[in-house]
């Protein structure tokens, strides 16, 4: 085994077209003379996609979904309530806004060193939420431990390591991209965050994109090179989490919802998402009201029975993550939601349905070829395990397979 490398790298929110012979010409020669193939996602977000990548899991085995559950007795914003005592809901919300504003102003590197109380809740406040829904969520998903590549690496004596550009529960180390580097690891393990950032703010076809593609497109090959030159024997698998698309059209949820005449607290609860919205009923009656009204919403999918099975959101508790569950369709986003005060911050997205054409990510490997053409998120992990002699080493109930 000393001989062998194996390095994985996470580029997030990459699209197959980002692959082009003029700004990323190793990664272009790479594809044109090994496996290339369009990454189907999930619906969901990346907080959801990267646990079943790495786990071989969909999100209602992981758990792990969107950012905001359910969650009332354990909230971390609990204390929130205390916000009544301020008389309008504007002078609350501008009260969380100033609270916000020294943290933005405290040097990156020492802002772990602020409160444990300032940093996991008056900075996590959802910007356009209402403070009287906050206290019923809770954040970080729920804890749930979910078994992935690394701790099938550690079972078997495998030596990694695990650094991301930025912060990443399944990464150890958080550097900067020019400073990735191979180790004399087994396993060299990247997670490169900037392409999500670049794609929300400049948009997927944009000459930001193009040129920081290109810097990656330079690492990775550096990278390569170097373990090529140094070891026998190099598998290495890049992949994205899923795609990017341009929001052509504002969709208001909440409206419909006030004009029949329900009302938060006291008829529901719901949680609106950029893509998904999501509700808890206070009956019966209520629920069927809400879901009648979001079958009416054009560009609204309701996700029923058949929809939650099919997209592997089928929670085995209903109250965690929305009792009724609604996403957007394609080229949508909501206006209002709970995230952005302003309409248009984010111009670019993604979270809907995976088999849009620009919701899929990219996978290229040089260890295995296929005959298909795409490949599920979860059948990243078995594939990679397989590779690495470890295919027996996988759990029985895992979702995904190896794919060759
Ligand atoms: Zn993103």
């Amino acid at each position: 085994m000393k001989n062998n490398k194996t390095i994985l790298i996470m580029i997030d929110a990459v699209r197959p077209d980002y692959i082009t012979q003029e700004y990323t010409p190793f990664l272009y020669d790479f594809s044109q003379k090994n496996t290339f193939l369009k990454l189907e996602t999930l619906l969901g977000y990346s907080s959801g996609i990267h646990p079943s990548i790495y786990s071989g899991y969909y999100q209602d085995k992981t758990e792990k979904f969107v950012v905001f559950n359910y969650d009332p007795e354990n909230s971390i914003f609990k204390w929130t309530k205390w916000l009544r005592l301020i008389p309008t809901a504007f002078l609350r919300k501008f009260f969380i806004a100033v609270c916000k504003v020294p943290y933005y102003y405290f040097p990156k590197k020492y802002r772990r060193f602020l409160p444990r109380f300032f940093r996991e809740s008056i900075i996590k406040v959802p910007p356009s939420i209402p403070l009287e829904i906050l206290p019923y969520f809770n954040m970080g998903s729920v804890k749930k431990r979910i078994r992935t590549i690394y701790d099938y690496f550690k079972e078997n004596d495998i030596s990694y390591t695990s650094v991301a550009t930025a912060r990443n529960e399944f990464f150890e180390d958080v550097q900067e991209l020019d400073k990735l580097a191979l180790t004399d690891a087994l396993v060299d393990s990247f997670y490169i965050y900037e392409p999500d950032g670049y794609g929300h703010h400049y948009g997927a076809n944009s000459q930001e994109i193009k040129e920081i593609m290109s810097k990656i497109d330079t690492k990775i090959s550096e990278l390569y090179t170097e373990a090529y030159h140094k070891y026998e024997h190099v598998d290495i698998f890049m992949f994205s989490d899923h795609g990017m698309y341009n929001v052509e059209k504002f969709l208001d949820i909440q409206t419909p919802l006030k004009v029949a005449g329900l009302q938060q607290p006291r008829d529901y609860i719901a949680f609106f998402d950029t893509t998904f919205a999501r509700f808890w009923p206070k009956n019966d009656e209520i629920e069927k009201k809400i879901i009648q009204i979001l079958e009416e919403i054009d560009g609204v999918r309701y996700l029923d029975d058949t929809l939650l099975k099919r997209y592997h959101l089928d929670f085995k508790d209903k109250q965690k993550f929305g009792k009724i569950m609604a996403s957007v369709e394609w080229w949508i986003r909501q206006f209002p939601d709970y995230f952005s005060p302003v309409k248009n911050t984010i111009k670019w997205l993604h979270g809907t349905f995976p088999e849009y054409e620009w919701s899929y990510g990219v996978f290229m490997t040089n260890a295995f070829t296929v005959d298909d053409e795409c490949m599920k998120v979860v059948n990243i992990m078995p594939s990679i395990l397989k590779v690495m002699w470890l295919e027996h080493t996988l759990h029985a109930d895992i979702d995904g397979k190896p794919v060759f």
